[in-house]
Formats: structure tokens, C-alpha cells, sequence
């Protein structure tokens, strides 16, 4: 039988570096057991919040070059001194069976390097939930003493507004555009970017790529300006992740732009609003979590859901259906 966990230790070790320890901790966040989950609660608040890492979200659609660059990125980072952890939230991977980060061979070097950690998304029925949990597996990599977390995403749905909410950077990688591509990245997704990254700027790709980065750089600059971002930025610039060109520059473009929000308090404010966002997260799955599991409202919710799908009521008349007898239940309410 399974020893139970022992919370004090497992966040010692973790505090340590102890990539077993940071690998169990992610673990059992990512657990959906109702005791886990006490537990994990109890870890989080055992490991503290006094290290900070740079929290870089990575966006771009399959193919663009997430994993070569972040291997790119990852190693040259290590070659700097740094310790870099990769988290991926993917929500397909619930649906595929696979997940981005799954086969580690995409990133074999940085897999072995030894200030690396690796971890691929949880799998999950639902994007809220794999999210909520990779966020506190950002936590965890952070307080591991890890320098910079890298959060990979597939450019599908919602999942960058997520990973932009537990990021201090949101990096958008894209490809070489022919003609009016431009088009194809949606403007919401361009407004969360801090950095666009035009990959694949090498051999016969390289003046193509030079000629997209410059649509992508106008279109950035007829964007409203955000007050997060010093002169200048969002920035868009090329790269070759497999020639590991331009890497650097974009990590200076990076740390720029972090040391003035830092000064300018912008840093500590987004993180303290991306509190506020997950907080009310929980609370929202915990209310739904907490309703699902009474057997009464349960009831309610099958018997109002098959009248909605029937066309028989709306769905505003469904859901006060659901919630009129836990209103009445409300304190003050009761006779
Ligand atoms: P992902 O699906 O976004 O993770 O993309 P991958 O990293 O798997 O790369 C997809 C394809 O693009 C692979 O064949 C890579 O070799 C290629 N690729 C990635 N980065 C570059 C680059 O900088 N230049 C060129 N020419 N090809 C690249």
C-alpha cells in the first residue's frame, strides 16, 4: 500500500530542487480525488510564494515550431546559468489521448539537460480544469527555484486567455505568411501578445519571414496602446529556432520589458489580478463541483437540462429553476 504523502517533506525536497519532488507535487495537484486535493491545497501553501520565476506563456498552431524553439530557447537558457521548466496546457489532449508535450523526443536535448524539467499537460475532460492545474504546477516549478517557466499552448479556443492569465509574457510564435495570412491570426489573440515571434526566418523561408514580420510589426502598431507596455512594445521580431537565430535577442527584448514592469509596479499588479482571476475560478468549479454533488440538485439539473434541449423552456427559466431552492436556503431567507 501507498504511504500517505508527507505534505511537510514533499514541499522541504520540492524547496530543494528536488525534481522527483517537484514531479510528485505536480502530481497530485493534477489529481481530481477529493482527498488529493485537500492535500495539494495544503502543499501549495506549505512551498510559499517568496521565489519568483519569469512565467512566459507560448502560443502558436501546430506545426509553427513551439517545440524547436522551446528546445532552442530552453537550452540556451541553461547555457546562461538559468533553470527552465516547460509546462504545456492543452486542451486536446483530453480528446486525443496525446497531448504537445507527450512525446518528449520532440525535445530530447533540453529532456536531458539537467536544469530542465519537462512536464506534459494533464488530461483532462475540461480546458478550465487542466488549466486551473497547470497554474498551480506553474506554482510549484516556481517554487522549485526554477528561473523561467515556459507554458506551451496550441492556438485553439480559449486556452491562451488562460495561459495569458498565469503569465507574466504571452509570446506569440507564428510562421512565415503568404499574401493576406495576416488575417488568419485572430485580433484578440494579437492584443494579448507581448512579443510576436516570426519563426522559421532561415534558407529559402528567410524573406518571407523578414516581409510577414514587418505586416505583423504595422499591425501592432495600429493596436490600441496597452498601459502594461513601455515605448515600442508589443515588438515583432524573427527568428530560427533551428538555427538559433535571433534567440537571444528575443530573450533581451524579453528582460527589457519585464524590468520596466517591474518598475513601474505593473509586474506585481497583473500577478495580483491573476490571483483575484484564479481565485474566482475555484469558486465558480467549486460552486458547480459542490451543486453536482447533491443528489436533489443533480435531479434539478438533469430534469432541466432535458426540458431546455426539449425547446420546452429557456435556458435563463432552466437555470432559476436549478437555483430557487438553494436561494430560499440562503441565511435570512430561512423561516
Ligand atoms: P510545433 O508543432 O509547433 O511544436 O512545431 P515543431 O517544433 O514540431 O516543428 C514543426 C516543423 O517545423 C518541424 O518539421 C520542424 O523541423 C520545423 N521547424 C521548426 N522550427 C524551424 C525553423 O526555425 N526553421 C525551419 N526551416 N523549420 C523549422
Amino acid at each position: 500500500m501507498k504511504r500517505p504523502t508527507n505534505i511537510t517533506t514533499l514541499a522541504k525536497n520540492l524547496c530543494n530542487g528536488d525534481r522527483r519532488a517537484l514531479a510528485r507535487a505536480i502530481t497530485l495537484v493534477e489529481s481530481g480525488r477529493h482527498d488529493h486535493r485537500e492535500e495539494a491545497i495544503a502543499l501549495l501553501a506549505a512551498v510559499g510564494t517568496t521565489k519568483q520565476a519569469i512565467r512566459i506563456g507560448l502560443s502558436g498552431t501546430p506545426g509553427v515550431g513551439k517545440s524547436t524553439f522551446i528546445e532552442s530557447f530552453g537550452l540556451m537558457l541553461t547555457g546562461l546559468g538559468m533553470r527552465v521548466a516547460v509546462l504545456a496546457v492543452d486542451p486536446s489532449s483530453a480528446r486525443s489521448g496525446g497531448s504537445i508535450l507527450g512525446d518528449k523526443t520532440r525535445m530530447d536535448l533540453l529532456a536531458r539537460d539537467p536544469n530542465a524539467f519537462i512536464r506534459p499537460s494533464p488530461s483532462q475532460t475540461q480546458l478550465g480544469g487542466v488549466a486551473r492545474r497547470s497554474r498551480e504546477a506553474v506554482a510549484l516549478c516556481e517554487a522549485a527555484g526554477y528561473d523561467v517557466v515556459l507554458i506551451e499552448t496550441v492556438g485553439v479556443g480559449q486556452s491562451e486567455t488562460m495561459v495569458a492569465q498565469m503569465a507574466d509574457l504571452f509570446v506569440l510564435l507564428l510562421a512565415p505568411a503568404g499574401g493576406d495570412e495576416l488575417q488568419g491570426v485572430k485580433r484578440g489573440i494579437m492584443e494579448m501578445a507581448d512579443l510576436i515571434l516570426v519563426n522559421k526566418a532561415d534558407g529559402p523561408l528567410k524573406s518571407q519571414a523578414i516581409r510577414t514580420c514587418a505586416d505583423y510589426a504595422a499591425a501592432l502598431r495600429l493596436l490600441r496602446k496597452r498601459p502594461q507596455d513601455p515605448d515600442g512594445f508589443p515588438k515583432a521580431l524573427t527568428v530560427s529556432a533551428i538555427d538559433v537565430l535571433g534567440l537571444d535577442q528575443a530573450w533581451a527584448e524579453m528582460q527589457d520589458l519585464i524590468n520596466w514592469r517591474r518598475d513601474t509596479g505593473i509586474w506585481e499588479q497583473t500577478r495580483q489580478e491573476q490571483a483575484a482571476f484564479w481565485f474566482e475560478q475555484e469558486v465558480q468549479h467549486g460552486l458547480l463541483d459542490l451543486l453536482r454533488s447533491d443528489p436533489e440538485t443533480a435531479s434539478r439539473m438533469t430534469n432541466a437540462r432535458e426540458e431546455l434541449l426539449s425547446g420546452r423552456i429557456t435556458p435563463a427559466a432552466a437555470a432559476a429553476y436549478v437555483l430557487a431552492p438553494l436561494r430560499n436556503q440562503k441565511p435570512g431567507n430561512s423561516t
